[in-house]
């Protein structure tokens, strides 16, 4: 018989299960005890709950957390990439940012991508599967684990588009936020995504408090085409009108990114069309320079060019920051997670 991981659950689910066994409902907010506040790791340790359920819980589930395979450290900035070696050997990355007192987990949802985008190294493994909602939330208990718990932001931003993964996605935010598990708040979580329309309006209408982040790189829809095929399924025009939807609705800014290449989207015209197509939207944008890791023919934007490209958005009174980058020399730098055991 299949057993169930028991980290795939929200607290919600597992009242559901104690009323279908007859149980009282106050055992699942025990079980979160164990396994979000305890960290336990058999569902044997529960010692507070009775022995005819420790038997019906273990006829349905088991407790399964991923292997750390590797731990790389940034020399340059502390940056720390972890690999994580999945129940079915399948690796995923995920990667620790240190900024001061900010403490920021870059966290993976998909196992590859199949997304296509041209400058990332993630699609070059393409998609091999979705994250179940536990190996979601155990990427961040281990990053809580490794800083003593001073885990201060969280971004779903690692291997794969979140947002096509969102039935996992989203009850893992629910778990890492719920008081009786990870009690992490939502407003300090952002998902970025490359730009899925329905989804985008699911979350605006939902009552969650995550900020949502959506990669641009280009007002141009061709270009955006070339760049990232996914733009052939949601047009630009189309995510800009999720983009306003999403302020509407929640009344929260957008952060928009934009990864600057050399000579392909970083010039005057292209600062000026992109305050022209976002005029209608509340947001923010993430300059991001790019790091040349992979073969495909892109190079970072000039110093001068990114910081002329931010000039232009500050003097139209948009908010635009540079993103520092971050650890380049160990491949965990945006774009360049490729779960590789070497
Ligand atoms: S940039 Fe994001 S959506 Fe695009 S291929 Fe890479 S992981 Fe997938």
């Amino acid at each position: 018989m299949t057993l169930y991981n028991l980290y795939n659950y929200t607290l919600d689910e597992l009242i559901d299960f104690m009323q279908q066994i007859k149980a009282e409902r106050y055992r699942a907010k025990q079980i979160f005890g164990w396994l979000y506040d305890k960290g336990i790791t058999s569902i044997d340790e529960m010692k507070n709950l009775p022995k005819d359920l420790i038997k019906k819980l273990k006829e349905r589930f088991l407790i399964s957390i991923p292997e750390v395979k590797k731990e790389t450290k940034s020399k340059i900035d502390g940056t720390t990439k972890y690999l994580l070696r999945l129940k079915d050997d399948a690796l995923i990355e995920c990667v620790l940012l240190f900024d001061n007192e900010r403490i920021t987990l870059c966290v993976s949802t998909q196992v590859g991508c199949g997304c296509g985008c041209r400058f990332c190294s993630t699609a070059l493994l393409g998609f091999k599967r979705n994250l179940e909602t536990g190996e979601i939330i155990s990427q961040v208990m281990l990053a809580r684990k490794k800083t003593n718990n001073k885990l201060t932001n969280i971004v779903f931003m690692g291997m794969g588009e979140p947002l096509l993964n969102w039935k996992n996605l989203n009850k893992a935010i629910l778990v890492i936020s719920d008081k009786n598990g990870l009690n992490f708040s939502q407003t300090r979580m952002t998902i970025s995504t490359i730009g899925i329309v329905p989804v985008i309006k699911q979350i605006a209408d939902s009552d969650l408090k995550v900020n949502l982040a959506i990669s641009l790189i280009t007002v141009k829809d061709e270009l955006r085409s070339e760049l990232m095929p996914f733009n052939k399924k949601y047009s630009l025009k189309e995510i800009i009108k999720a983009a306003e939807y999403y302020n509407k609705k929640t009344k929260k800014q957008i952060t928009f990114e934009y990864v600057l290449f050399k000579n392909i989207n970083d010039n005057e015209q292209d600062a000026m069309d992109l305050i022209e197509k976002l005029k209608d939207v509340d947001y923010k944008i993430n300059l991001i320079p790019y790091n040349s890791s992979l073969n495909t023919g892109f190079s970072k934007s000039e110093n001068e060019k990114m910081l002329n490209f931010q000039k232009i958005l500050i003097s139209h009174g948009i908010k635009a920051f540079i993103r520092k980058e971050k650890g380049a020399d160990i491949k965990a730098a945006c774009g360049q997670l490729a779960a590789n055991i070497n």
